[in-house]
């Protein structure tokens, strides 16, 4: 789960995480009083949608006078912003972040991320703050260094003190950019996050050590354990399908092509992607909806799918292991009897009772195409598509 960058700071200041001081604005009206209490005369103005990148879209703008915060603000406010990272029509923004400006001295990039392979905590740094860390990886991966930490010690004086001054910080701020560190991976490990990026972390001119800009991503597994942190899910952020599918208890993700594919099981979800690509086909998404394969799901699923007006055949694979084929069979049957859809459906179905699910789907009077394999499968959802 997602949070904005103000979010992400509340949390990390509940950690002893060095942040600049801000107010959220939802309106204009809101301005000049934030900017009273935050008193000073340089202040930052931070549109706060998911998406990064937004300084290169015109979403941070650092300005000096009331006037020109009041602008940036009109600016910003409830129009969309394009980044890099929000698609070409942009994300209304629908909260700005005014903070206190921050005198910087260098820029720092620190991550802390998980590494499947080594299933550990990773810490990566690097002198380069500011960039797009894939960026510095292609071109400089030189300038990044990576910590494993210890679940049992937790990221150690030592080792925190070696990444920042990997990372450029004067000697005499060793000591507060590690405090830092261990701050941030305590927060993050407290948490229970899955990346906690602070891209850029800063060397005030006045010795500070501070995260400039934070964003923080959770285990959704892990979420019944923080109540505070699931009040922070902003549904504006979130594709309407993608909300109903959470809601229905299925892994949806939308991508670009026009094959929809309602599958049970992750790994067969992948599986399928990827013989819709070797066949020359897109997939319109990702979608798992679970071991199970019931009629509720199912529908839920295709009315999901078929949201994505661009989906022009989807193809149904399932594999019936524990729950029988005869069984998914009719479920499917039911459920497609309720969707009404022009779009072409292949099915392929494998595993217990396969031949009573598939005669039952010949039976059914519905206009769908059985498939024998996954290859068989590919190839007539593919031809359908086209078609
Ligand atoms: P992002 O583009 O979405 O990653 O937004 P950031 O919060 O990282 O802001 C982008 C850039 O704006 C930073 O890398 C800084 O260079 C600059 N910036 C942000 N806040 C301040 C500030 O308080 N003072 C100054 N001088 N620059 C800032
Ligand atoms: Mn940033």
């Amino acid at each position: 789960m997602k949070v904005h960058e103000f979010q992400a700071k509340e949390i990390l200041r509940n950690g002893e995480v060095e942040t600049p001081r801000g107010v959220v604005c939802h309106s204009l009206d809101e301005v000049p009083q934030a900017l009273k209490q935050l008193g000073g005369s340089v202040w930052v103005v931070k549109a706060q949608i998911h998406a990064g990148g937004r300084g290169k879209g015109g979403g941070v703008r650092v300005v000096q006078s009331a006037e020109d915060a009041l602008g940036a603000a009109r600016d910003i406010l409830h129009q969309p912003l394009v980044t890099p990272q929000t698609g070409p029509e942009g994300q209304i923004v629908r909260k700005l972040l005014i903070e206190e400006g921050i005198g910087i001295q260098s820029e720092i990039y620190a991550g802390l991320v998980v590494d499947r392979s080594s299933q550990r905590v990773v810490l990566m740094i690097s002198p380069e703050g500011g960039m797009e860390i894939e960026e510095v990886a292609a071109a400089t991966p030189e300038k990044i260094l990576k910590t494993q930490i210890d679940p049992e010690v937790g990221l150690t004086t030592e080792d925190a003190s070696a990444a920042a001054r990997f990372a450029g910080v004067p000697e005499p701020l060793i000591e507060k950019a590690a405090r830092f560190l261990q701050a941030l991976y305590r927060a993050f490990w407290d948490n229970d996050a899955s990346l906690a990026e602070i891209n850029p972390l800063v060397v005030t001119t006045s010795g500070d050590v501070i995260a400039l800009d934070a964003k923080m991503t959770f285990d959704e597994s892990a979420l019944f354990r923080h109540p505070e942190i699931v009040k922070y899910r902003d549904l504006d952020e979130e594709s309407p399908a993608e909300i109903e599918a959470s809601d229905a208890g299925l892994s949806y993700i939308s991508l670009d092509g026009n094959i929809g594919c309602l599958v049970n099981g992750a790994g067969l979800a992948m599986a399928t992607m990827d013989i819709i690509k070797l066949y020359d086909g897109e997939p319109a998404n990702f979608l798992d909806i679970g071991g199970g394969a019931t009629t509720e799901q199912v529908v839920a699923a295709f009315k999901i799918m078929l949201r994505n007006k661009q989906v022009e055949a989807v193809l149904v694979n399932i594999f019936g292991g524990i729950m029988r084929c005869d069984v998914i069979a009719e479920g499917l049957v039911t459920a497609l009897k309720q969707i009404d859809t022009n779009v072409a459906v292949v099915v392929r179905l494998e595993g217990t009772n396969v031949e009573t699910g598939r005669r039952i789907l010949a039976e059914s009077g519905l206009t769908l195409t059985i498939a024998d394999d996954m290859d068989d499968a590919a190839a007539k959802v593919v031809q359908a598509a086209r078609s």
